[in-house]
């Protein structure tokens, strides 16, 4: 992703500016880096305004359109981190096959 995509492409939300700040060589704060990231991670929202879901990701916390942040701050359950060793072996499995 770039400015040229940014603007073409991403929809307004949390993290563009921030992005764009970026791609501009500007200096951001910490919460403008998170924001820009996730922004970033999510293709600029095109396909909406979405909690990502992963919850394994250190950033998750702080990503701007999870619901529960609260929740998120506790490390994952055993049960969790199946569920997402499952996921992730289903995505490598089906990556593979292409
Ligand atoms: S919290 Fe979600 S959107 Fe943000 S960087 Fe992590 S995986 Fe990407």
């Amino acid at each position: 992703m770039n400015i040229k995509d940014i603007c073409t492409y991403g929809v307004t939300a949390q993290g563009r500016a921030e992005l764009i700040k970026f791609y501009k060589s500007e200096n951001l704060t910490r919460k403008e880096a998170i924001l820009a990231k996730c922004y970033e991670c999510n293709n600029g929202y095109v396909d909406g305004k979405m909690d990502c879901k992963v919850f394994s990701c250190p950033l998750y916390g702080y990503m701007p359109y999870n619901p529960n942040k609260d929740a998120v701050k506790k490390p994952m359950t055993d049960e969790q981190r199946k569920a997402a060793s499952e996921r992730m072996t289903r995505v490598r499995s089906a990556q593979t096959r292409k």
